[in-house]
C-alpha cells in the first residue's frame, strides 16, 4: 500500500545527537551507505558508518576554477554543498565489466556475469542532483536502451536528501528550477538547522521505506518554530544563489547562435581536459573497451564513462566530426541547454555548479551563455 500525501504531511525532528540511529537504522537494513567525506582538501562521496565520517564543521567555498574547504564554528555536518564527484558513481560506475568470454581448447564461452547490485542508501543528496538522477533515469530506464544495471542499482536505492541551507558561488538551482528545496525522488530529506543551543534536523518521509526507518529513530512530531527555523534556512540558500543563468528561450537563442564567434572565443580558452563532464551529475556518455590477457585467453568488454570533450569521442570511419576544441565546447554546452529539452523534455543541466568549479580555466556555463545572448 502507498502512503497518501496526508500521512507524509507531518514532519518530525530528529535532534543531532540522534542522526547515528539513522545511519544504523539504515545498516540494520543491510544497506551499504554512502555520504560525503572530506579527502584530499575537498568532499568526496564514499561508504560512511558513523555520523563522524561526514565533513563535521566544514564549508566549501567554490568560484570560477576553485574549490576550497575551511572551518566552520557551527560544527554542523552538512555545511559543504558538493564537491568533485557525484552521485552517479554509485549507479552507473565510471568502469563497469559488460562482456566477458573465455577460450576454451577451440571454443570460446561467454562467462556469466553476477547481475546482484548492492542494497545503497546515499545520504545528503541535494535537490539539484535528485533532479540530475531523475535526468538519468529518463535515459537509462525509460530509454530505449534501458541499462539493467542502472535500473537495479536504482530500485534498491534509498535516499536521504538534505535541503540546502546555503549555496555554493557557483550554485544556480534557482534558475533551473531544481532547488535549493527537495520536493520529490527521495525517502527522507532533512533540513539541518543551527541555532544557540540547538542543533536538529526537521525530516520529511518521501516514501514507505522512509517512513519506517525514521520509526526506527528518535524524533518529536515537528512543531510551529522548527517548521519556521527550517524554511527561514532554506531561504537562506534561495537568496544567496552564486550564479544565475535566464532560461526563459534559451534553447532557441543557442540554436538561432551556432555560428556565433563568440564560440571561437571560448574554444581558445578551452583545454578539452573533459572535467565538466567528469564532474557533472547528468553527464552519461560512454564508450566500450576491449581487452585481453596476456596468454589470449580471456576477452573482457568494458563499459567506460567517456567525454565528448574528447577528439575520439566522435570519431566516425575516415576521421573525427569535431576535430576542433570550439566544436566540442559548443556541443557539450549546446547539449545541456538547447538539444536535451528537444530530446528528453528538460535541460541537461541542473544548476549544481560543479563544472564551474572544476574547470581549470574557469568557464562558466552561465557566463558564455550570456555572452552569446549580448553579442546577437
Ligand atoms: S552542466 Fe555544470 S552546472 Fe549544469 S549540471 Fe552539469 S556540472 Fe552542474
Ligand atoms: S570547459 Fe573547462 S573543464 Fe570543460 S573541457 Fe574545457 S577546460 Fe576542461
Amino acid at each position: 500500500m502507498s502512503l497518501t500525501e496526508k500521512q507524509y504531511a507531518p514532519k518530525a525532528v530528529v535532534a543531532r545527537k540522534d542522526f547515528q540511529s539513522l545511519l544504523d537504522a539504515l545498516l540494520s537494513q543491510k544497506y551499504e551507505i554512502s555520504g560525503p567525506v572530506v579527502r584530499d582538501n575537498a568532499v568526496v562521496y564514499d561508504r560512511i558508518s558513523q555520523t563522524e565520517d561526514l565533513p563535521i564543521g566544514w564549508i566549501d567555498r567554490q568560484n570560477h576554477g576553485t574549490y576550497h574547504l575551511s572551518r566552520n564554528k557551527k560544527k554542523s555536518l552538512f555545511g559543504c554543498i558538493n564537491g568533485s564527484h557525484t552521485w552517479k558513481k554509485f549507479l552507473y560506475p565510471m568502469e563497469k565489466l559488460v562482456l566477458e568470454a573465455r577460450r576454451d581448447g577451440k571454443k570460446i564461452e561467454l562467462q556469466e556475469l553476477p547481475n546482484e547490485e548492492p542494497r545503497q542508501a546515499l545520504i545528503g543528496v541535494r535537490s539539484c542532483d535528485l533532479h540530475a538522477l531523475q535526468i538519468l533515469d529518463k535515459v537509462l530506464i525509460e530509454g530505449p536502451y534501458a541499462d539493467l544495471s542502472y535500473s537495479r542499482r536504482r530500485k534498491n536505492l534509498f535516499i536521504v536528501a538534505v535541503n540546502c541551507s546555503r549555496a555554493s558561488g557557483n550554485c544556480f538551482c534557482v534558475s533551473m528550477d531544481t532547488g535549493p528545496k527537495a520536493t520529490s525522488g527521495f525517502d527522507l530529506a532533512l533540513t539541518e538547522v543551527i541555532d544557540d543551543d540547538n542543533h536538529y534536523f526537521v525530516c520529511e518521509t518521501g516514501s514507505e521505506s522512509g517512513l519506517a526507518i525514521l520509526k526506527q529513530i528518535p524524533h518529536h512530531e515537528a512543531s510551529v518554530e522548527e517548521l519556521a527555523a527550517a524554511d527561514k534556512a532554506i531561504q537562506n540558500a534561495v537568496s544567496r544563489m552564486g550564479r544565475s543563468l535566464k532560461t526563459d528561450q534559451l534553447p532557441e537563442m543557442l540554436q538561432r547562435n551556432f555560428d556565433n564567434p563568440e564560440w571561437e572565443k571560448v574554444g581558445q580558452r578551452c583545454l578539452s581536459c573533459g572535467n565538466c563532464t567528469m564532474v557533472c551529475p547528468t553527464c552519461f556518455c560512454t564508450t566500450m573497451e576491449d581487452r585481453t590477457d596476456l596468454s589470449g585467453q580471456v576477452m573482457q568488454r568494458w563499459r567506460k564513462i567517456d567525454s565528448c570533450h574528447t577528439v575520439e569521442f566522435s570519431y566516425i570511419h575516415g576521421g573525427s566530426i569535431r576535430s576542433s576544441g570550439m566544436s566540442r565546447y559548443r556541443q557539450w554546452m549546446m547539449h545541456k541547454l538547447a538539444y536535451w529539452p528537444e530530446q528528453f523534455g528538460t535541460f541537461g543541466c541542473v544548476g549544481c555548479g560543479r563544472c564551474i568549479s572544476w574547470c581549470p580555466v574557469g568557464i562558466d556555463i552561465t557566463e558564455e551563455a550570456r555572452t552569446i545572448e549580448n553579442s546577437e
